[in-house]
């Protein structure tokens, strides 16, 4: 007998990528239709049995040719639907990717007994040496190979799906809007899933879906069809994937979360007599309802796993809703599309938005209490594909920072670090910058070092975008890009106002740069942040934004570069014994490598009180340079960046290298945090 699935796999092993890619994959979701090949000089083109007309043929024709024979075949919707989506993913390959698993195919090989890296190096998708850096690291980090060329950039996620698919003779699954039953999920326990690293995900007549991220682990597999005595198709995932499902499928939290929203659907299902539009109005509006106590558990989950913001996104069904912790997005919850009108709905009221405006993007803040501290969010509305994307911000509590607490407090610096900074804030005027990436902890340090110039005798004013964390005696202002008050234009109104010390959100303009070097010529302290890579870097960035060496060499004190990595959960951590390869990863002098390779350092393995990350907290990594006579003179010689590094490492500027380093040999972080955050050292 022929399953659904076994007749979509049969499809799908006829479609030919070559004749695929002859369209654009609206195409197919205007007319209907998808190419399949071409036999014995007819055209076999699956159709719709609904929904395709005489305008799609007249276009297919259009595009083949108008005197091509062509068969068109009649597909139920559902099937060309999962065939449709299952092209999508084949549209994004490459040429490059394509011809060479054409020629192989011409050659004759199927599946061939060919290792993976020397298959991307014959297609010229990566080169040798990209491979071996790769190599280097998947082993480092137990990461798959693929994973890391991926995660590199090496090579994009849909050409090693069609090498991997190729190679493995197996396709792979589509795990973005997959749903698993709980029968079906049920048919293998938990523990056996994480440690063979299978699950199943669809089950039909007698036959299992089974993803695997390794289909060769012929062990597992004889398991499976013993466990559960059925017939198996195995389909890829990566491992991202994967963990992905876990996530959503295992986690404690998202069991409660899954009870809610079923229950929610149950109401929602059994009031007789009101629309459902009707009871979603009753129950935004309801403070006490379940769709109120549903909106409220995803914001105390994310206070309590430690979220910095929340995303709630629409997929092609329903919506997903990712954390952000220590800095990474994380799938916690899927919302059905039964619910997801509701819980947006819900925030908007929470935060005084128009809740009817659906088009435009909006803003608007809310507080909430819990835990008896009282937090702010800010939120915002991005309206994307004909739905609204949410982006939730947890602001740090307004309580956390007393003005009494005049020590600076740097999570992960070392003495020799705030000496530092102690010794630049020392100087009564010029500009402090707080430098890297979105999300590395810069408005932490700035409001440290606030916090300690915070006195009774000086005016602290501050505009940032938004005000984030509360100081008492600072005069905190904030942006409105609507109302056109921007930083350069706030500072120029800041200055009229007598202040000391000023703190602006970010420097991104001339003007606004113009306005800061102005106020330290004038005898203030600036403090503000910069997306640069690296303190040097900030240096010639300031000037490339416009200004004059000579202006920067006067009045730029102290640049402190920054990031985050994972704090490595004490309870669990294994000790490791680095080897060659990891050394020349992360230790820059090659004759420091004996010295690393003799001491012990830690990966991460994961537990009940880290939530299985391996990892709990994070830590700062520093770079301080202080801007000294001799830097200032290079400065207003116009000296290149490598060389200001080098003339602050050789005056004591610990690198954003060695910091992380110094975090490894302590046991506190990892080398895969090192390379996640920083990269290889040699790089
Ligand atoms: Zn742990």
């Amino acid at each position: 007998m022929t399953t659904t699935i076994d007749l979509i796999e049969k499809l799908k092993s006829n479609i030919d990528q070559e004749l695929l890619s002859r369209f654009e994959y609206l195409d197919f979701v205007k007319y209907h239709f998808l190419p399949m090949r071409v036999k014995n000089n007819y055209y076999y083109i699956a159709t719709d049995e609904k929904k395709f007309t005489n305008e799609g043929e007249q276009f297919v024709k259009s595009v083949i040719g108008e005197n091509e024979k062509y068969k068109f075949i009649s597909l139920s919707t559902n099937i060309l639907g999962q065939l449709t989506s299952w092209a999508k993913k084949g549209l994004n390959v490459s040429d490059k990717a394509r011809k060479f698993i054409n020629k192989l195919k011409q050659d004759g090989l199927n599946s061939p007994k060919k290792m993976l890296g020397e298959m991307l190096i014959e297609a010229e998708l990566i080169t040798k040496d990209q491979l071996n850096e790769c190599l280097v690291i998947s082993k480092q980090l137990k990461i798959p190979l693929g994973s890391v060329l991926v995660q590199k950039n090496y090579v994009t996620i849909d050409d090693l799906r069609e090498i991997l698919t190729f190679q493995t003779g197996k396709s792979f699954i589509n795990t973005e809007n997959l749903k698993i039953s709980k029968d079906v999920l049920n048919l293998l326990p938990e523990g056996f899933i994480r440690l063979h690293k299978v699950i199943p995900i669809h089950l039909e007549d007698k036959n299992l879906i089974l993803g695997m991220l390794n289909p060769n682990d012929k062990r597992a597999l004889n398991e499976v069809v013993y466990l559960t005595g059925l017939k198996i198709t195995v389909r890829l995932m990566t491992s991202q994937e994967f963990e992905n499902l876990l996530d959503t499928y295992f986690n404690k939290s998202n069991k409660e979360t899954l009870d809610i929203i079923k229950s929610m659907e149950e109401e929602a299902s059994f009031e007789g007599g009101e629309s459902f539009s009707e009871l979603i109005e009753r129950e935004i509006k309801d403070s006490t309802g379940s769709v109120a106590k549903f909106n409220t558990k995803i914001i105390c989950d994310a206070i309590d796993m430690g979220a910095s913001d929340i995303h709630i996104e629409p997929r092609f069904e329903g919506y997903a809703v990712r954390f952000r912790i220590a800095g990474i997005l994380k799938e916690v919850l899927h919302l059905p599309p039964r619910v997801e009108s509701a819980i947006i709905t819900r925030y908007k009221v929470l935060a005084k938005m128009d809740i009817a405006e659906h088009r435009r993007p909006q803003d608007g803040t809310f507080s909430l209490k819990y835990k008896n501290v009282s937090y702010d969010f800010r939120l915002n509305t991005l309206p994307v594909a004909g739905k609204e994307k949410m982006v939730i911000r947890v602001l740090a509590p307004a309580a956390s920072i007393s003005s009494d607490d005049k020590q600076i407090s740097l999570i992960g610096g070392s003495r020799e670090d705030l000496d530092t900074i102690y010794k630049i804030i020392a100087s009564p005027n010029g500009i402090i910058l707080a430098s890297g990436p979105t999300g590395s902890g810069k408005t932490t340090t700035l409001y440290s070092i606030l916090k300690n110039l915070n006195k009774e005798e000086v005016n602290i004013t501050t505009i940032e975008d938004p005000v984030e964390i509360k100081i008492e005696r600072l005069n905190q202002s904030q942006i409105n890009k609507k109302a056109d008050i921007t930083f350069a234009s706030s500072m120029r109104a800041i200055l009229r106002q007598d202040p000391d010390i000023i703190l602006v959100g970010e420097i991104r303009d001339m003007e606004t740069l113009e306005v800061a070097i102005s106020a330290a010529l004038t005898g203030h302290l600036v403090l503000s942040s910069i997306h640069t890579n690296s303190a040097a870097a900030t240096i010639t960035r300031l000037i490339e934004m416009g200004a004059k060496d000579y202006l920067v060499a006067s009045t730029l004190t102290g640049v402190i570069a920054q990031r985050l990595v994972r704090r490595l959960c004490p309870k669990c951590k294994e000790k490791y014994r680095p080897t060659l390869e990891d050394a020349k990863l992360v230790v820059s002098d090659s004759s420091k490598y004996e010295e690393f390779m003799n001491s012990t350092i830690y990966i991460a393995k994961g537990c009940e009180e880290c939530d299985n990350q391996g990892y709990k907290g994070r830590l700062g990594v520093y770079e301080i340079l202080r801007i000294t006579k001799d830097i200032r003179k290079m400065i207003a010689r116009n000296a290149i960046e490598l060389d200001i590094e080098d003339a602050a490492i050789k005056a004591g500027m610990i690198t954003l290298h060695q910091s992380c380093y110094k975090h490894i040999i302590e046991g506190e972080t990892t080398i895969s945090e090192f390379l996640r955050v920083l990269g290889p050292v040699n790089d």
